[in-house]
């Protein structure tokens, strides 16, 4: 090893044992998505520096450490994007499709952020990011809880997830908290970290998320975002409540989630579980009105959420019985030189006959014995066996490899009318 190359710090190889759960993962979420009608945009990895900093806010941890910036060959700075709502409405805004229209889209894609790697913590990793545009009432805010909800039920996760909610008001609002929320931390200086000090002045909502054990109290007896709210954004949240209570949905209001990003105004949620440490939130959304203005465009309507992939897989890993899909169904052995190009139209003609079979054919040659060995080895459900003598006579055989079926000798279309219910079966 000592002279190979390996990947970098924080960022993962998605093996092929582990690609049949992200693709069961992913093949529900699309379903999920689709039964709400949302579109799937695709968007560059890569975007300028500036898109960031103007709208995920200057003093944030993603802005003020966290990302990976470049400067390109002709001196433009670039950046990795860290997270996807800042492209998405980007893309929005460049093509006019804001203009009276409303949107519910998804996108899914690498995301980097340069931050210390550990269990559910890593320097490139998938998002799922659901965005839409064009909706003011609640009961968009309320559709992105519900549809995530479906989700969880249909991945089988839905006992180890839960729904934290809490309305962060105007900027109005905000402001007249805020000073009151200063003026509170500034009576308990003393108690306040070096990150939070700082914070004090430039972002001190996000105080109220520190993890750190000594300042909890201080942090619990702080004055309460909810007591500030207007009229207007105490509706938006009650109508969310009542939409959740009317279709079961649980939650917990929990006043101190203000998340990391500066958009926010009204919704904010998490999606968060006590199975993954201190990695604990699954999802995380809210409503962001104000960045559209931010990026140049009309006043208009935002929500979305974005859900982290690896969190989510590791929830799923230990889940018993997951039709997780094979890469192979069938593998066909063929020994001699006439059997050979018999099987090799053969295999051509299932591939035709039935596109969904996975079948491999043996390459390299070899005796009966390896090609079984490797028959075995792929995992296939049946053997599809072609000597000389079934070549001559337009025969195959087909031999169980998992269960004691045995091993029966058919003609060709007969052959493929077997693995044709075999299929249907599976
Ligand atoms: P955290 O508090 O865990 O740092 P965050 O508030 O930075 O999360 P968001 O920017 O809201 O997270 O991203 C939404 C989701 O993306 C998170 O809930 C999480 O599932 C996932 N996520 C964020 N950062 C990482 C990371 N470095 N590695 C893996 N997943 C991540
Ligand atoms: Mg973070």
């Amino acid at each position: 090893m000592a002279n190979t190359i390996q990947a970098i710090r924080g960022m993962h190889d998605v093996l092929p044992e582990q690609t049949p759960l992200w693709q069961y993962a992913e093949t529900i979420i699309r379903q999920v998505l689709a039964s709400y009608g949302y579109s799937e945009i695709r968007l560059p990895i890569v975007e300028k520096t500036e898109l960031f900093k103007r709208s995920i806010g200057e003093v944030t941890d993603i802005v003020e450490k966290e990302m990976y910036t470049f400067d390109d060959r002709n001196g433009d700075s670039l950046t990795l994007r860290p997270e996807g709502t800042a492209g998405c409405l980007r893309a929005c805004l460049e093509h006019s499709l804001l203009n009276g229209t409303v949107h519910r889209l998804w996108y899914s894609g690498p995301m980097y952020r340069h931050e210390r790697p550990q269990k559910g913590r890593y320097r490139q990793f998938i998002q799922l990011g659901v965005e839409t545009y064009g909706m003011a009432a609640p009961d968009i805010d309320a559709e992105l809880i519900i549809l995530m909800d479906r989700l969880w039920k249909r991945l089988g996760i839905r006992d180890k997830v839960h729904l934290q909610l809490n309305s962060l008001g105007t900027i109005e609002e905000r402001i007249v908290y805020r000073e009151a929320l200063v003026a509170y931390f500034q009576q308990h200086l003393d108690v306040l970290d070096e990150d939070s000090q700082r914070r004090l002045y430039t972002n001190p909502l996000r105080i109220l998320d520190t993890k750190n054990p000594t300042m909890q109290a201080v942090v619990a007896n702080a004055p309460e975002l909810m007591a500030y709210l207007g009229d207007d954004s105490r509706q938006h949240f009650d109508a969310i409540t009542r939409i959740l209570a009317e279709l079961d949905i649980p939650y917990s209001i929990n006043t101190r989630l203000v998340r990391g990003l500066d958009y926010y105004s009204k919704t904010v949620f998490e999606w968060v579980t006590t199975e993954l440490g201190s990695q604990g939130t699954v999802c995380a959304g809210g409503r962001y009105d104000s960045l559209i203005e931010q990026l140049g465009g009309k006043p208009n309507f935002a929500v979305g959420f974005a859900m982290g992939m690896e969190r989510l897989l590791a929830l799923m890993e230990n889940l018993p019985d997951l039709p997780l899909s094979k890469p192979v169904d069938a593998y066909m052995v063929r020994v001699g030189g006439e059997a050979e190009r018999v099987g090799l139209r053969f295999a051509e003609a299932l591939r035709t006959a039935l596109p969904n079979l996975r079948l491999q054919m043996n390459a390299d040659g070899g005796s009966f014995k390896s090609q079984f060995k490797k028959a075995d080895k792929s995992g296939a459900d049946y053997a599809v066996i072609i000597g000389d003598d079934e070549a001559s006579r337009g025969e195959v055989s087909l031999k169980a490899l998992r269960n004691e079926q045995g091993q029966q000798t058919l003609p060709q279309a007969q052959a493929i009318e077997f693995l044709k219910h075999y299929l249907l079966a599976r």
